[in-house]
């Protein structure tokens, strides 16, 4: 056990510190009463977020103290009893098991999900490596649904993931994204633009709070960004309202892309997204005219069956308007170049990662398997048997569609480790349970892109002890020594671990450390393209995709009619249309409904529902009803709100009282990445 740094040893004293929670990261206070964190408030001082903490950061303290924290190692008995074990008895009985595995089946046995939650993130490179070294290609992360598919979409059509640069834009579009909810960094740039004149347009099927203040907003059916998308192509082509010279120069495959949504009229995307036909010219309009103008996509884009290639068509959307890598519009910045850990060498190279067959584009860009296809693998024992399953920092029972084949597919397993802060739904099934340290008690690393042109990277300090945890660090690389591969940890410490990955920046943690506010790392330029060309295979903006077509993949942005059709439109069976996976500022995904002050804020689940949708159904608000799909049923309260509108109804995700992930389908992905389709699910509500 770490023993808690001296600074933290006074009766009361005040420690400023980052909020590593989500990737915001908050500039917090952290005020310590007899040693232990008694309240967090923001930091008035810091250039992140002055002064701004959301409810989950203001509970910091809460999380830290709560009794329902795990703090030892636990085994499952043969009763279904848990026994506490001591973390060398742990690691001793982990390191066995995953030997035995990898003796009996091979160490692609083996797979590794890290989420997003609970666990630090510059440690997911360590588990990444512990995989390689151990020989198993099964190392997912969170980027099976979420991000991922944004990255990919965008490198591979104009080679870099954009920046939106809110301040100097003359619009700022927000696609399928509520920053309010989910970016409060984003979001405090955003009110300064707008102070500053800059219109703002918003995509989303909600009438949320930003839908209403904006100039703009297109009310469209859950799922229909693609044919949304190829609406407004069809209006900036056909209006020429394209930056003509930036298309001849610089880009490849727009004869192509005319010709293919030439069909696309405003009437033909009307039928499929319920924008009227004159909103999506007025949009394309106003977009094509507000040059500098950004467009930021939100993880509603990607969660849907055609979410990549929405993706591509919207960065081809700024591009052709001629606001890439320019001031104000979609820039070019550097993500944030760690030295790489990967040992990929270890891995037999005839072992293919899970899902690599289905989506090998997913695992080409992100180099993981896809987490969405682990349940069928496990059943199917395609491609071949999976036997231990470990998940750090995620609850697939609560967040990954289909809970009951994970259910049924974690039963199968002979070993299943989970490594979080609390006794999650996924934890409960585990054969062992290990408690991970919070943020708090962990030396971590953040970057933050909220000064425009100036991506930043600090220094998030370790302020308290771990209590029983150990650090994610230490966990790792004590099962990595208890099986023998000491040699490929060669760093003492978790500081020296992130020294060695800082190198790369010519960073050391002592020098970020010297600097709360961050070391910019990278210079934004503009139009850097015209000196280098874009990091295309053609140096220019793939409209048309040579790379996708050679993989079987539409080379341009199409639109799959039929697919669309039987999937995400309601019928008679299923008449309304669930969308799910939105944030919320209490809670992070499944987590933090433990706490009480959290919970307070959003004591439970709600359908929410358009009164006149209700009322045609004979519903009323706060009835009982059931939401039933083809894959289950979930009982829930009904609640009206005028934000959504017709077919259109809501449930948050996360929810153990009312698992959205029992009606959603593991079988429908999008085609090219694997992402769930869980923003779109076709429903039917009965009165219970
Ligand atoms: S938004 Fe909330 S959880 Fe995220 S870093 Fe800020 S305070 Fe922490």
């Amino acid at each position: 056990m770490n023993s808690r740094p001296s600074c933290c040893s006074n009766p009361v004293s005040v420690i400023p510190a980052v909020c590593m929670l989500c990737g915001s990261h908050c500039g917090i206070n952290v005020t310590f009463a007899n040693g232990v964190p008694a309240k967090v408030e923001g930091r008035a001082d810091h250039p992140l977020s002055p002064g701004y903490i959301c409810p989950k950061g203001q509970a910091i303290a809460e999380i830290y103290n709560s009794k329902e924290r795990l703090q030892v190692p636990l085994q499952k008995t043969t009763e279904g009893d848990w026994k506490q074990l001591s973390w060398a008895e742990a690691i001793g009985i982990w390191a066995d098991r995953l030997q035995a595995i990898k003796k009996q089946y091979g160490a692609e046995a083996v797979a590794v999900h890290v989420g997003q939650a609970g666990v630090g993130k510059q440690f997911t490179s360590y588990v990444e490596r512990f995989c390689h070294v151990f020989g198993t290609p099964n190392f997912s992360t969170s980027e099976s649904h979420c991000h991922q598919s944004r990255v990919m979409a965008s490198r591979m059509t104009c080679g870099f993931h954009p920046q939106p640069d809110f301040m100097s834009a003359g619009l700022i579009v927000l696609w399928g994204r509520n920053p309010r909810q989910s970016s409060p960094e984003a979001m405090q740039l955003i009110k300064q633009a707008r102070l500053k004149g800059a219109k703002l347009m918003v995509i989303d099927p909600r009438a949320h709070g930003l839908a209403r203040q904006a100039d703009l907003h297109l009310q469209l059916r859950p799922g229909s960004d693609l044919a949304l998308a190829l609406g407004l192509l069809h209006v900036i082509i056909k209006e020429q309202l394209y930056d003509q010279d930036f298309v001849a120069r610089w880009t490849k495959g727009f004869v192509e892309l005319a010709a293919a949504v030439d069909k696309w009229s405003p009437e033909k995307a009307e039928q499929l997204t319920g924008v009227k036909a004159d909103a999506v010219r007025q949009a394309a309009r106003i977009y094509a005219r507000s040059t500098p103008a950004c467009i930021t996509p939100g993880n509603a884009v990607e969660l849907n069956i055609e979410g990549f290639q929405a993706l591509r068509a919207i960065t081809i959307i700024q591009a052709i308007c001629g606001n890439l890598d320019i001031r104000g519009g979609a820039m070019a910045t550097r993500h944030l170049p760690l030295t790489s850990l990967a040992l990929k060498e270890k891995v037999p190279v005839l072992k293919k990662a899970v899902g690599q067959e289905e989506y090998p584009l997913f695992f080409k860009h992100s180099g993981q398997a896809q987490a969405n296809l682990l349940a069928e693998a496990i059943l199917s024992e395609h491609p071949y048997p999976i036997k231990a399953v470990v998940i750090a920092g995620s609850n697939p029972l609560l967040t990954w569609p289909n809970v009951g084949k994970i259910k049924e597919a974690f039963s199968k397993l002979e070993l299943l480790v989970v490594i979080d802060n609390f006794m999650t739904e996924t934890a409960l099934k585990a054969d062992m349970v290990l408690p991970a340290a919070l943020f708090l008690a962990e030396t971590e690393i953040w970057e933050n892109s909220c000064f425009p042109g100036e991506n930043r990277v600090g220094a998030a300090g370790k302020i308290v002890g771990n209590r029983a945890c150990l650090t994610n660090w230490d966990l790792w690389k004590q099962l990595a020594e208890e099986m023998g591969y000491k040699e490929y940890f060669p760093w003492e410490s978790e500081e020296k671990a992130l020294d060695f990955r800082l190198k790369a920046l010519g960073l050391s943690l002592s020098r970020l450390r010297q600097y709360p506010e961050g070391v910019v790392y990278d210079h934004w330029q503009e139009k850097k393209y015209e000196k280098q060309g874009f990091a295309t295979p053609s140096g220019k903006v793939e409209i048309y995709s040579e790379e996708l077509e050679a993989y079987g993949y539409s080379p341009l942005p199409a639109y799959d009619e039929n697919e669309e059709n039987q999937n995400s439109y309601p019928d008679e069976d299923y008449p309304l249309l669930l969308s799910s996976g939105a944030r919320s500022m209490a809670f992070l995904h499944s987590r933090y409904r433990n706490i009480p002050s959290l919970r307070r804020l959003s004591p439970a689940p709600w359908l929410e529902i358009n009164p006149s949708t209700a009322a045609a159904m004979g519903l009323n608000d706060g009835d009982q009803v059931f939401l039933e799909s083809s894959q289950g049923r979930v009982a829930v309260r009904l609640k009206f709100t005028e934000e959504l509108s017709g077919q259109v109804v809501y449930l948050l995700h996360g929810w153990r009282e009312a698992n959205v992930n029992i009606l959603s389908d593991d079988r429908l992905l999008d085609p090219v990445t694997g992402f769930p389709a869980c923003r779109a699910i076709r429903i039917n509500i009965r009165k219970k």
